[in-house]
């Protein structure tokens, strides 16, 4: 048996085990050796019998004088009674429904037991005990995996218990000893006196004290994030050798842009489009994520950017998550370059009408009245010959059918962090068309704030362009916690409001039912991927218990509270169609009142929209919170939020109020990253990243550490051809993150 053997090739696993360990993503023994403990019990101190102490846990070893089954009268539930003694005393230990013990434990037998001791009706005794055999009174330390010693804890999942994972860990490490090679490089491990990899491999797992314990968990805390510093290095210095088409800075017409606006740019605006621009110079592909509050005007930055694209003679895609987003981006763009010439098309998904802006057709309140209509195939026949200077879709655009002729910048909205897999989609792409084309540029958009430490890691292959601050003379929004009691006044003021020609947003949350709703929960993981924080390939896919929540909230509201008023609802079950008209009628006021669920798109732009009210507001993160939010606020109108929350929680109270005191996204992100760790951050639980990497996110110190680090070796070595274990398990680290 080797590291690499792969687990149904190991005898001693049946294939219940298997199975369960293939769920986990375990398919070697390796990997299963690199599955580590999230704790450890200790049972470190074996006591004599007679120093029994009562409600704690306690660790003796000693002989098996009798052993047997007995049935209880009520329950009809089976117990397992033993007793054992060592040179002090007997103790009485009890198992409930393990019936087989009595096969596998008899009576001389020498065991070694810990667990809770308890005082019953019939005396003390031990309560289902975690037992192993031992030799006999003067047993080895060594022998010991369950009991005696700091006790390795594993996550329980897919139903396999820690008893388990150490029985058959305690084999392998066994086993493989020897065959365990450092990967990290030699001096890594010198400047930051780690512990050799064998000697962390047991320690992780079995340790002799909580502080060698710790030592291992440094080494492979830092090993993992390390691993994601240089893939995501690797990836741009790869980048950096492609080739992207330098387009010139052409100051004359962006000032001629920039003038032709109603309005000044913001300062952090002419910041971040100075940032892009020069990259654009370049003749390598610009990566840079535009990060900034929703309204901070990033989508103006973008258009800069394409402008200045398009008159070098480029085209540019224009990519956003959602049907309904890329229509708005659609018109606000057309309107921005309206008297700029250029051509701009909209792509969407199933739909095979296609909108084409003609010259020149846009309306002072930013109507398209003369839009034309082109079929699909025209449209891509367009886009193929160059004659679309901007093209703007959803994910669609980077299907196979889909050509550019000269395609020179690609605008992500939304979607954090594009990668490998999209652009090498591009880049066959375009390869396909002719030889040695040029790989276009890339900047991503995203009104969701990362805090530093997953900006230097898992967005780690990114430029950074912060827009930090707010177009002038926006209302800071009231943001208020209501109380079950306090609802029908709010519900008051909102009538009030509405009166007056504003309108509401009511954001419901999902319901976890937990009933027997197995499909949903896979609809819903995928909204969580590609939801409403992020991310590609968007399916406007609600669960049907989200579905469900709009629903009876559209019903009371719209036949108890406000039975007066035009109350409609949003859900991603609605077809295309069926949404982007309830978002017309919303937009041209036809509704007051709009029930919709947190899948639905975070950048829709709707100006008298003054009011939000959350259901549930506990059961989002901080940072999603400040993003429904920011549907708000858009007009210099007063705007309110008010955050409907049945929980007492103090906790929750806490968290909320944390939203109220917030100067910016960046505060909240930090905090939600703190208080809830990585995983609430979209999309991340699905990134496959190793646990103690995921601990480490937010541990910025270590974060920077690594990178360093990452940064020495690849510029020394960016093949890391002297480094060639380190190599192979960055391959093998790469088959299981995927961080797109
Ligand atoms: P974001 O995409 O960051 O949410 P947008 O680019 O959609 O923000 O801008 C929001 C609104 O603010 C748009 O109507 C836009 O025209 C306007 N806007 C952008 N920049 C400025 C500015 N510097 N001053 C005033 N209004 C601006
Ligand atoms: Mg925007």
């Amino acid at each position: 048996m080797f590291l690499d053997t792969p687990i149904n090739k190991i005898s001693g696993i049946g294939l219940k085990f298997q199975q369960k360990l293939k769920k986990m993503g375990v398919k070697t023994a390796e990997d299963l050796v690199f599955h580590f403990p999230h704790r450890y019990e200790d049972f470190s101190n074996i006591q004599p019998i007679s120093k029994v102490k009562i409600n704690q846990t306690n660790c003796f070893a000693g002989k098996i004088l009798e052993i047997k089954n007995t049935k209880t009268w009520k329950k009809k539930m089976i117990l397992t009674e033993a007793l054992i003694e060592d040179k002090t005393g007997a103790i009485k230990a009890i198992w409930f429904n393990q019936y087989y013990l009595t096969k596998f434990l008899k009576p001389g037998d020498f065991v070694c037991l810990a667990g809770k001791v308890l005082l019953g009706s019939m005396g003390l005794y031990l309560s289902s005990p975690v037992y192993e055999k031992i030799s006999g009174f003067e047993f080895q330390s060594a022998e010991l995996a369950h009991t005696g010693r700091l006790v390795p804890v594993y996550p329980e999942t897919e139903g396999l218990s820690s008893k388990w994972l150490r029985w058959i860990l305690w084999e392998f490490l066994k086993k493989f000893k020897t065959q365990i090679q450092d990967s990290l490089p030699e001096d890594v491990i010198k400047k930051n006196n780690f512990l050799p990899i064998q000697k962390a491999i047991w320690q992780i797992h079995f340790p002799d004290s909580v502080l060698q314990a710790e030592k291992a968990r440094e080494r492979f805390s830092f090993e993992q994030l390390f691993l994601i510093e240089i893939a995501v290095l690797k990836e741009r210095l790869r980048m950096n050798q492609e080739k992207a088409p330098a387009i010139p800075l052409n100051v004359e017409i962006i000032k001629k842009f920039v003038g032709s606006l109603k309005f000044i740019l913001t300062d952090a605006q002419r910041k971040c489009a100075w940032q892009i621009v020069k990259d654009l110079e370049k003749p390598t592909p610009c990566s840079r994520l535009l990060q900034g509050d929703v309204g901070s005007g990033k989508t103006l930055v973008a258009v800069i950017a394409a402008l200045n694209v398009v008159k070098a003679g480029w085209q540019v895609a224009f990519m956003a998550p959602t049907e309904i987003l890329t229509k708005q981006h659609f018109r606000e763009v057309a309107k921005l370059l309206s008297s700029f010439k250029i051509r701009i098309a909209l792509l969407t998904g199933k739909e095979d009408k296609i909108i084409s802006q003609k010259l020149h057709c846009i309306t002072k309140d930013g109507v398209i009245p003369d839009v034309l209509e082109i079929s699909r195939a025209k449209l891509l026949e367009k886009a193929k010959k160059g004659e679309i200077d901007i093209l703007i879709g959803t994910h669609s655009l980077i299907q196979d059918k889909v050509k550019f002729a000269k395609l020179g910048l690609c605008v992500i909205d939304e979607q954090h962090r594009f990668g490998v897999e999209q652009r090498s989609k591009l880049i066959q792409k375009s390869r396909g068309l002719k030889e040695k084309v040029l790989l276009p540029h890339f900047i991503s958009v995203t009104a969701t704030p990362i805090p530093r430490s997953l900006a230097l890691t898992i967005y780690g292959n990114l430029d950074l362009s912060v827009l930090d601050e707010m177009p002038e003379g926006r209302k800071k929004i009231i943001t208020k916690v209501v109380t079950p009691e306090q609802r029908n006044e709010t519900y008051n003021f909102i009538r009030k409001r509405i009166e007056a020609g504003e309108q509401a947003f009511v954001i419901c949350p999902r319901i976890e039912t937990g009933n027997k709703e197995g499909k949903e929960e896979k609809v819903n993981l995928h909204t969580k991927i590609f939801g409403v924080e992020a991310i590609p390939a968007v399916k406007e896919i609600s669960s049907w218990s989200e579905v469900k929540a709009v629903e009876e909230e559209y019903k009371k509201l719209s036949q108890e509270i406000f039975p007066e008023l035009k109350v409609a609802m949003l859900h991603g079950r609605m077809k295309p169609a069926e949404k982007e008209k309830i978002m017309r009628d919303f937009k041209n006021k036809k509704i007051d009142i709009l029930v919709s669920t947190s899948v639905v798109e975070v950048g829709i732009d709707i100006p008298s929209a003054t009011v939000m009210i959350i259901e549930g507001a506990e059961r989002f993160g901080l940072a999603q919170l400040y993003q429904f939010r920011g549907r708000i606020g858009r007009a210099d109108l007063q705007s309110h939020c008010f955050l409907f929350s049945d929980s007492r929680s103090v906790k929750t109270r806490a968290r909320l109020k944390a939203l109220l005191e917030a100067k910016n996204g960046f505060e909240l992100a930090q905090k939600d990253l703190e208080i809830r760790g990585p995983g609430s951050f979209s999309g991340v639980k699905q990134w496959g990243i190793p646990d103690l990497a995921m601990e480490n996110l937010k541990n910025l110190v270590l974060v920077e550490q690594t990178r360093v680090a990452a940064k020495e070796i690849l510029q020394k070595d960016p093949e890391l051809k002297n480094f060639p274990l380190l190599r192979q398990k960055l391959e093998k680290f790469k088959e299981k993150i995927h961080l797109e």
